[in-house]
């Protein structure tokens, strides 16, 4: 690991965007205490190069602290040195936490679901992303020559993920142009949160390697079909076992899952401003692009918000042990921290019991004309970033979650987003498809 010169600092911004800052790796363990300082303003970039207004001067300063446990490396080849880096906390200073350090808000989140409910939570991600840069027309969708295409590249990114410690579960051509996914295999939900950010990382650099650029934006073109961000999630007690399963309850769902599940839904429309939070999001969101545009629950129903997928064994205790939930209207424009936290803490919402859970969707809601989704309980999402961010403004227990700083610098930062691509629609997608 240490044949890497340099050590980046790495943390997460509101907008999603991995910053960094480096030291020479000989020094990184000497430094690890204090790690490095930022300018809490920092918070307050936009994914280009803006800063919109914030609470902060020029002398709030936060400290970019490594949690050493987190530290991967993309080894080098022939023509490239090695990457070492390390995920951080940011802190107000040696003692004092900031509440606005995004990955505070994920863990704390995640410890207030294991004390409230004694389980904790599993979760995996699904990563896709779209190769350009050279000029070979892109393949046809899902097919063994788009996968030989970009068979070289591939074959690097598994390898390099094996190598950062965020091996990869399956890797494939998908249906878009050019499009591609790896996802990762469950684990618990923070280490799956530190490894989204780390795996998108070595695929970016994996591509230049190769004088390509992947890109996970949410809608390349205008036409293009979107890169989605899925994150599946399953809930294991005290003992390993996984408890989202119950024969008998809705979706097949155990009542703390079915819950959970109804807390996520009786937020959606507040939540998907921070996990679809860029303007082109609203273009990957929508029916019939199998990405999801309702409120709504189904069985293996990819035109929704939360998708129950059930094992598949022959042996109902195996099958059990794989069951799990998979949330829709997420990207990569997201924190994954402030996405994950979000999520978990509209799921602690729903404990008490006071959402109720929309009747199962078995078919596309597209499909269904008004009244029956009025009866089942299945309502549209927000259809633009604008919409998504009222909702998120309007829900006081949402808002709640956050600090004020940390809220008010988000939603100024999504106003302005917002603004921005509405001054030029055509340029929008272009312009995320290069910052993510
Ligand atoms: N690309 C779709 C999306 O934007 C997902 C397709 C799939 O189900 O894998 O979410
Ligand atoms: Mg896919």
């Amino acid at each position: 690991m240490d044949d890497a010169a340099i050590t980046y600092l790495l943390w997460q911004d509101p907008v999603g965007i991995t910053r960094a800052r480096g030291l020479p790796t000989r020094d990184l363990e000497r430094r690890a205490e204090a790690g490095l300082g930022w300018a809490m303003a920092g918070h307050a970039l936009t994914p280009f190069e803006d800063i919109v207004e914030n609470p902060w001067g020029p002398m709030d300063e936060a400290r970019q602290i490594p949690d050493l446990s987190t530290r991967f490396t993309i080894p080098g080849d022939a023509a490239n040195p090695a990457i070492s880096a390390v995920l951080c906390d940011s802190r107000a200073g040696l003692d004092a936490p900031w509440d606005c350090c995004l990955r505070t808000f994920c863990r704390d989140a995640l410890e207030a679901f294991q004390t409230a409910t004694g389980s904790t939570l599993v979760m995996a991600w699904e990563h896709e992303f779209t190769l350009t840069g050279d000029d070979l027309e892109p393949e046809t969708p899902f097919s063994l020559t788009a996968a030989r295409q970009r068979h070289a590249v591939l074959v690097d990114i598994e390898a390099a993920l094996q190598a950062a410690g965020v091996p990869a579960e399956t890797v494939e051509p998908e249906f878009g142009l050019g499009q591609y996914e790896i996802s990762a295999g469950p684990e618990p939900a923070l280490s799956a949160a530190d490894h989204a950010i780390v795996a998108r990382e070595v695929i970016r650099e994996i591509a230049r390697r190769h004088g390509l650029r992947a890109s996970f934006t949410p809608k390349p073109a205008a036409h293009a079909v979107g890169n989605g961000a899925h994150l599946h999630f399953s809930f294991r007690d005290a003992t390993g076992l996984n408890v989202t399963a119950a024969p008998d309850g809705p979706c097949g769902l155990s009542d703390v899952a079915a819950r959970f599940c109804a807390g996520i839904l009786g937020h959606v429309d507040a939540l998907v401003a921070l996990t679809a939070p860029s303007p082109v999001s609203y273009s990957r969101l929508g029916p019939h692009h199998w990405s999801c545009g309702f409120r709504a629950i189904g069985v293996q129903n990819r035109e929704v918000t939360l998708r129950v997928v059930p094992g598949l064994s022959r042996d109902p205790e195996k099958a059990a042990r794989s069951f799990n939930v998979e949330f829709r209207p997420i990207d990569a424009t997201a924190s994954p921290f402030l996405a994950v936290g979000a999520l978990v803490r509209a799921g602690l919402e729903g404990l008490g019991g006071e959402h109720r859970l929309p009747l199962p969707a078995e078919c596309d809601p597209a499909d269904m004309d008004e009244a029956t989704r009025a009866r089942l309980g299945i309502m549209v999402l927000p259809t633009t970033l604008s919409e998504a961010v009222d909702a998120l403004e309007a829900d006081a227990t949402v808002k709640g979650w956050f600090s004020d700083a940390l809220f008010s610098t988000f939603v100024n930062l999504k106003r302005w987003e917002a603004a921005e691509a509405a001054a030029d629609p055509e340029g929008v997608f272009a312009r995320y498809a290069r910052a993510y």
